[in-house]
């Protein structure tokens, strides 16, 4: 045997490890766990809501526990929290934004203004951005607090781990059936 080649695992080496445990997975679900597990939202706000959003980054919420770490590029990023008043003025940085972040991603609508336009019932506001992006999940509340935005993200992990073919997906066959 090579000095550099890696010996075989053996089955008396798994069990050794394993004893008489044995574990089973379906693939779809370890890769929903590491997915919904490691969600990088963008860095990106766009008014009052976007305060509470930083709020629960920093110390007191701490949302790197959950695995949510905030990314400075749309490239390693699989979440965007529309957090605030979405201008028409507005809207095509946002779908510029979205469209260079990688798949699968996700939306979440954070706040009155995101969600419906809140209370700028206006012709340079959009009503909702689900005009524009496909939303997974919604959160209420001008502004939401920070739980708000913490309960939200626990709701899209349940919606990514619902997912099937997220494994072929990987590979290339088929695509993701959303949870
Ligand atoms: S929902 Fe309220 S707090 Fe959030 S951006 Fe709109 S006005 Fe500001």
């Amino acid at each position: 045997m090579g000095v550099n080649k890696p010996e075989q695992a053996s089955g008396a080496d798994y069990y050794h490890v394993l004893g008489n445990n044995i574990m089973t997975a379906s693939l779809d679900k370890v890769v929903n766990w590491s997915r919904s597990r490691s969600l990088w939202p963008m860095t990106f706000g766009l008014a009052c809501c976007a305060i509470e959003m930083m709020a629960t980054g920093a110390a007191r919420f701490d949302l790197d526990r959950m695995g949510v770490l905030f990314r400075a590029s749309p490239r390693q990023a699989d979440v965007i929290i529309i957090a605030g008043t979405v201008t028409h003025k507005m809207l095509p940085v946002i779908e510029t934004v979205y469209e260079q972040m990688p798949e699968p991603k996700y939306v979440i609508a954070m706040g009155a203004c995101a969600s419906s336009g809140g209370v700028f019932d206006t012709y340079s506001v959009l009503q909702g951005i689900d005009q524009a992006l496909p939303v997974d999940v919604y959160i209420p509340g001008c502004p939401p607090r920070p739980e708000g935005l913490l309960y939200g993200l626990m709701k899209l992990q349940e919606k990514i781990m619902r997912e099937r073919n997220s494994f072929g997906a990987a590979i290339g066959a088929g695509k993701v059936i959303p949870g």
